[in-house]
């Protein structure tokens, strides 16, 4: 199914919502595709939610995407943002943590002093300097991830 071509589906004036990459937060999983809602051909990893002032809406591929906004940069940028970020995200847990006197696991990155430790009530928290997360997680690796999510955001 090709939508450029049918009647009614508007062509410009498209706004970029949100992209999701399939492949989650588990990057271990490479087999997760979808095909693009407007040409129906391209095979992609990440969604490009669109919504047009109509009312419509479309999950694209990025070719799409970039017809639809007429901005041939954003929509690639946005992709490799996403993609570098999951690939570092994947590595984090397997990164070489310090331990602290204290016995906590902890890293010296872009200039921040961040680490996790067990909280008070049973679970971890994590840090970013001085700033300790309000959240505790189950398990240090929670408490990595989500230290990972509070220092690179995914827009
Ligand atoms: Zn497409």
């Amino acid at each position: 199914m090709n939508r450029w071509d049918q009647k009614g589906i508007p062509h410009k004036g498209w706004e970029c919502e949100d992209v999701i990459d399939l492949r989650g937060d588990d990057a271990a999983e490479d087999t997760a595709y979808a095909v693009c809602e407007m040409c129906g051909n391209e095979r992609i990893r990440f969604v490009h939610r669109m919504a047009h002032p109509d009312g419509m809406s479309l999950g694209v591929g990025c070719v799409c995407a970039e017809k639809m906004t007429d901005d041939y940069e954003g929509p690639r940028r946005r992709e490799t943002h996403l993609r570098n970020r999951a690939t570092r995200r994947a590595r984090w847990l397997r990164r070489k943590w310090r331990i602290s006197k204290s016995g906590n696991p902890f890293l010296n990155i872009d200039g921040k002093n961040i680490g996790v430790h067990r909280s008070k009530f049973g679970g971890w928290g994590y840090h970013i300097d001085s700033t300790l997360s309000r959240a505790s997680f189950a398990t240090q690796s929670e408490a990595k991830l989500a230290l990972f999510d509070a220092l690179f955001p995914k827009v």
